[in-house]
């Protein structure tokens, strides 16, 4: 089966680049990755051809924007995080695809190596040192001594975890569902989350944001962490209560928080933890997506679809990822 649906001229219908920001780049990349398709931006579509649209693709479009295409028959994020979208996926029924790229994911775990090292081999407190002329030795810990745990074990948590293994760092991690990975010793549930925040020096936070995961570190679950663990937090900002971590962070009970997502991004200037001598914050800048190879992937999934009909795992909306 092969599903094109054409204009009344015969063209192809083109498919919606609907975005926030500036589509271009991504219009030119996947527009190479796909030469047979017509992208179009979003705001470059008539309302009538806005009609013939069944797929878009999409980097945290608007709702409004999206509300112009009433034959869409599945959307494409370009992201990872899909939270914003899942609501309107789930009002119109519409199929939710995410971007899953091992290219990201590598990206991703490559992040994790370099800020668990960061706060392994003291980095924070060697930066604060230099700033006042002060020549102080740490302590010096092997990697295989400290225990990273890793909240959220999908396609980023696992590639982080094989890559914290290979470093070697001792290793566990937390999922929804139960996991078998090498070198990793996997949990689950409400107890699975107590002892792995029990045991963690580093909690790398990589869980998507949903009803269940928001909030998800409280002051509650921050109590059960180990005195002068860290957290890095490179999913999204509201997994972790930032008031809470503050809390914990000023009370001597965490050391360190390396922050790359905020509740508000750019940060405001005015924001406390600009400044905080126990937070790195950090642009949203641990897995920015490879365009090449993100719009490869897009194309595929399009390829296949248009060759089949079917439409690539989809996100489950019901529980938010
Ligand atoms: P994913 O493949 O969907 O994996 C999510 C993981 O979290 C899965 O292991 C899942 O468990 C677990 N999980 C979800 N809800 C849970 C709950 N209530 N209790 C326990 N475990 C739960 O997602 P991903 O591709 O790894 O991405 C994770 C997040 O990273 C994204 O949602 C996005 O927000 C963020 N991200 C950030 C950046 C950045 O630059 N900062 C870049 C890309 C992505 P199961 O495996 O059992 O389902």
């Amino acid at each position: 089966m092969t599903t094109h649906t054409t204009s009344r001229s015969g063209a192809l219908a083109p498919i919606a680049f609907v975005s926030r920001q500036d589509g271009s780049r991504w219009i030119e990349m996947l527009a190479q990755a796909m030469p047979c398709e017509r992208i179009v931006d979003d705001n470059a579509l008539s309302d009538t051809e806005a009609l013939l649209v069944e797929i878009a693709i999409v980097a945290d479009p608007s709702p409004e924007r999206m509300a112009r295409y009433p034959h869409l028959k599945w959307i494409h994020s370009v992201w990872a995080g899909v939270e914003r979208l899942v609501p309107l996926a789930a009002a119109r029924q519409l199929p939710l695809v995410r971007l899953v790229d091992p290219m990201l994911a590598q990206t991703m775990a490559e992040a994790v190596l370099a800020w668990t090292l960061y706060l392994h081999r003291d980095m924070p407190a060697y930066a604060a040192q230099q700033r006042e002329r002060i020549w102080r030795s740490h302590t010096y810990v092997a990697a295989g001594a400290l225990t990273v745990g890793i909240l959220g074990l999908g396609e980023l948590g696992r590639a982080a975890a094989a890559r914290l293994v290979d470093a070697g760092y001792r290793v566990i991690g937390w999922s929804h569902s139960a996991k078998s990975i090498n070198g990793v010793e996997t949990f689950t549930g409400g107890t699975g989350l107590h002892m792995v925040l029990a045991r963690a020096n580093v909690v790398v936070v990589l869980l998507p944001l949903t009803s269940d995961t928001h909030h998800l570190l409280n002051a509650e679950r921050i109590a059960a962490m180990r005195e002068g663990a860290s957290v890095i937090n490179f999913a999204r900002s509201a997994v972790v209560n930032t008031d809470a971590l503050l809390q914990a962070l000023d009370g001597e009970k965490l050391s360190h928080a390396v922050l790359d997502v905020f509740d508000e991004e750019p940060l405001p200037t005015n924001s406390v933890l600009w400044n905080h001598p126990k937070i790195t914050v950090l642009p949203h800048i641990s897995a920015p997506t490879n365009r090449t190879t993100a719009s490869m992937i897009v194309a595929a999934n399009i390829h296949a679809f248009r060759e089949s009909g079917a439409i690539p795992v989809v996100v489950d909306v019901k529980r938010g990822y």
